[in-house]
């Protein structure tokens, strides 16, 4: 059996922790994982930490990443994947969009569309989030987000507050 090769973009968030240690080790393990190749990780940026509320700028602030990769695995597959580095790494889930040790998000699969209750493909708040488009910017100029369009361009629009950081650890660039 020939296994179809989807293109897939991850999203990574860390505000409590050694937040650029979390997301490098998570990263490193989901590239390892078992149907996931040609897996390339952004740059660290830092952000506001983003609540139910709007910015928190009392909140411990957010270390953002994303990374692209292939798989053969299927979206609930990597979702599963996904879900057992956050609980590896600490994730607990208290109050939406509160202050958590890991965050991983599937914004893309392929050209895919998912919708039932454990996933929504392609995310549907990547293209309002500068900590999502800016760090993919980094890795792809050119990149184009399914059905929003250029990510400079939505970039540009809602502009960007975050801030590159030092790929080595949480000081300053
Ligand atoms: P947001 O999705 O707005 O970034 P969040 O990442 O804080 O919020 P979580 O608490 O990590 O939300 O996840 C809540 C649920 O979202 C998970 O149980 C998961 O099943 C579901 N989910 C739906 N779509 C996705 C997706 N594209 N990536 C990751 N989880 C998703
Ligand atoms: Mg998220
Ligand atoms: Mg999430």
């Amino acid at each position: 059996m020939i296994a179809r090769i989807v293109p897939v973009l991850f999203a990574f968030g860390a505000n409590l922790g050694d937040r650029g240690e979390t997301i490098e080790r998570a990263a490193r393990e989901l590239a390892e994982t078992v149907g996931v190749s040609d897996f390339v990780l952004s740059p660290l940026r830092e952000t506001v930490a983003l609540t139910e509320a709007g910015p928190d700028p009392e909140a411990p602030r957010y270390l953002n990443a994303v990374a692209t990769a292939t798989t053969t695995l299927g979206a609930h597959e990597l979702l599963d994947r996904m879900q057992a580095i956050e609980t590896e790494h600490g994730r607990t889930r208290d109050i939406r969009w509160g202050d958590r040790t890991l965050d991983i998000d599937l914004i893309l699969y392929g050209g895919g569309v998912v919708r039932d209750e454990r996933l929504t493909v392609p995310h549907p708040r990547a293209h309002e989030r500068d900590f999502v488009l800016a760090p993919w910017l980094d890795l792809d100029p050119g990149a184009v987000l399914m059905g929003h369009g250029r990510v400079a361009d939505l970039l540009a629009r809602i502009g960007d507050t975050t801030r590159p950081i030092d790929r080595t650890g949480d000081r300053d660039a």
